[in-house]
């Protein structure tokens, strides 16, 4: 029995029920406010039940977690996706449910699978041969209409094929892989993408809350996860800052801050539950009063945490909020070593405002853990000694601020491989070879070691790899995840016995006229400003932040979604 409070049990009988899955670990999938959201909306409503499923541990059966039934007992199986590399727990999950992985092998229905998230609205291709719907976008805008349409519809088509064509016209953001064919060149890249069937549409509307309706809260208080026994809530949704690595700060666009009052009465409410928040944001420090706010919750005597946090925004003030919240640490984002790259994607950051972030840090009596980048475009090898080079200056710096007060504040580094995105700047660009990663990797451990007193962790280039190839790949990719899934997991195995060569979607620059696999998804993004962003960035040049006025054209999303 897990141990937490706040889940929703309701009679199956009468209802149209889904199997809310989240492809990991329990521990995992309720660390997503994403997932904890989808839940309560389907919940809320009378005529539907969710149940929630999970990767289950190892001896552990594939249940749901209200009422310990098996998978194919639901009309829907929708799984809530935030990365790639979950993408093979969805077939593992389809497995040990029982359920036939492909689409096409499954004609009867229910169960109707289908697939939303994060990922899924960059790129679901490498998914679409197992999924027969995908939902794109925010869930508060579409969800209440996706299952007004199910109810409406399941049991009354007796083809699979006509339910999901009057789902696609009913609703915008359905998207029906099977209903998209795709035509290649001779050189493996894509010469068309166009519908099969008559009234739908090229490009799919993705789903979007603007502006943002209500305050996105958890429901369930859940003592194993990441976030344990605390109520996550949404500060903003999106990010004005414009980092040309991120793919939530264009696909979230535009950025939505609630109003304070609204903020601070969610929050009261959810004082009345817990006295311990998390607290979400893409950029906590352009969250309009947020240092109020922060008072506010340390005078009513509760705990928060807060992701991490923009190296010029800091001051003591910010400091003594996280310090009476009971936080220890710091994080930052610093991304790359030398100005230059950090010129390069649109960072905005200047090695003083780092260093002066550190000192207060160092003075608050906090440790830091600082975020690096290594692969990114154009970086060549004094960029990663610049990154050593300015650990160094961080650590001078903190200790020369705390060594007399006779506690040395701790330094944790993380250095994570870069993964380009769609929907960013940087989708046409490759990403860094493994062997190189590995290299660099090698070289900063050694020297950061020799440092003393600094813990530092990488990410596994291997698995940025996969990364990278499930966000960049086309359908094709399919079916290199599905033999992945057939040698249980193992990649290496399924690169190898493949015909599909991954390198083509990972270390291959593209042109700016290619069609790219998800270039039918209409985020309200014109590729002709990423294409701008991508030719300043190689220029070394920063772009302004998103400025979020009235009438503002630049990137599109606005002009699209009314805003
Ligand atoms: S159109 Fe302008 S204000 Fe709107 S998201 Fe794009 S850059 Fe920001």
């Amino acid at each position: 029995m897990k141990k937490e409070k706040g889940g929703i049990r309701k009679k199956k009988k009468g209802r149209l029920s889904f199997a809310l899955v989240y492809p990991n670990l329990y521990h995992v999938g309720m660390s997503s406010l994403g997932f904890q959201l989808v839940y309560s909306i389907l919940n809320r409503r009378d005529e539907v039940v969710a149940e929630r499923f999970f990767l289950p541990e190892e001896g552990e059966k594939l249940r749901s977690v209200e009422s310990n039934l098996p998978l194919d007992k639901f009309h829907v199986i929708a799984f809530s996706i935030s990365f790639e590399n979950d993408y093979i727990n969805v077939l593992k999950i389809l497995n040990l449910g029982g359920i036939p992985l492909f689409s096409k092998e499954r004609q009867n229905v229910p169960p109707l699978v289908i697939a939303g998230g994060i990922t899924t609205f960059l790129n679901p291709e490498p998914l679409s041969p197992f999924i027969d719907f995908f939902i794109l976008g925010e869930a508060e805008k579409c969800l209440d209409n996706v299952v007004d349409l199910l109810i409406d519809s399941l049991g009354k088509f007796s083809k699979k094929e006509d339910l999901l064509l009057f789902l696609a016209k009913n609703e915008e953001s359905i998207y029906v892989p099977s209903f998209y064919d795709v035509e290649y060149n001779a050189d493996g890249t894509i010469r068309s993408f166009y519908p099969n069937k008559k009234d739908l549409p090229e490009r799919i509307k993705v789903a979007k809350d603007v502006p943002l309706r209500s305050v996105a809260s958890s429901v369930i208080i859940s003592h194993d996860t990441e976030f344990s026994d605390r109520i996550l809530i949404e500060l903003s949704r999106g990010c004005k800052r414009s980092c040309r690595f991120c793919a939530a700060g264009y696909v979230y666009r535009p950025p939505r801050f609630h109003n304070s009052s609204d903020l601070l009465n969610s929050i009261e409410e959810s004082l009345k539950k817990t006295d311990n928040l998390g607290l979400l944001s893409a950029s906590v420090c352009d969250v309009p009063n947020i240092k109020e706010i922060l008072g506010f919750i340390c005078e009513k005597g509760a705990k928060f945490s807060i992701s991490s946090i923009r190296a010029d925004f800091v001051d003591l003030e910010f400091l003594s909020y996280l310090k009476k919240s009971g936080q220890k640490k710091v994080t930052l984002g610093i991304e790359a070593g030398s100005e230059r790259l950090r010129s390069l994607i649109n960072k905005h950051l200047k090695e003083d405002q780092i260093i002066n972030t550190a000192i207060l840090v160092a003075k608050a009596e906090l440790s830091i853990k600082l975020y690096f980048m290594i692969g990114l475009p154009k970086e060549e090898w004094q960029d990663i000694e610049e990154i050593l080079r300015l650990i160094k200056l961080i650590k001078h710096n903190m200790i020369k601020e705390s060594a007399p007060k006779g506690k040395v504040s701790g330094i944790r580094i993380n250095i994570s491989c870069f993964v380009p995105k769609p929907f960013t700047p940087f989708q046409w660009t490759a990403m860094d070879e493994v062997d190189s990663l590995k290299k660099k990797q090698k070289w900063l451990s050694k020297e950061i070691r020799k440092l003393g007193g600094i813990r530092v962790s990488f990410d596994v280039p291997k698995w940025a790899y996969i990364q990278a190839l499930l966000s960049l790949g086309d359908r094709r990719v399919g079916n290199l995840l599905f033999l992945a899934f057939s040698f249980d997991g193992n990649w290496k195995k399924a690169l190898k016995n493949s015909d599909i060569n991954p390198d083509f979607f990972v270390y291959r620059n593209r042109s700016y006229d290619e069609i790219l696999p998800w270039d039918f998804i209409n985020h309200g993004i014109k590729k002709d400003y990423l294409k701008k962003e991508a030719d300043l960035a190689f220029s070394y040049k920063q772009t302004e932040i998103c400025p979020l006025i009235k009438g503002c054209k630049k990137c599109g999303v606005c002009y699209l979604f009314e805003y």
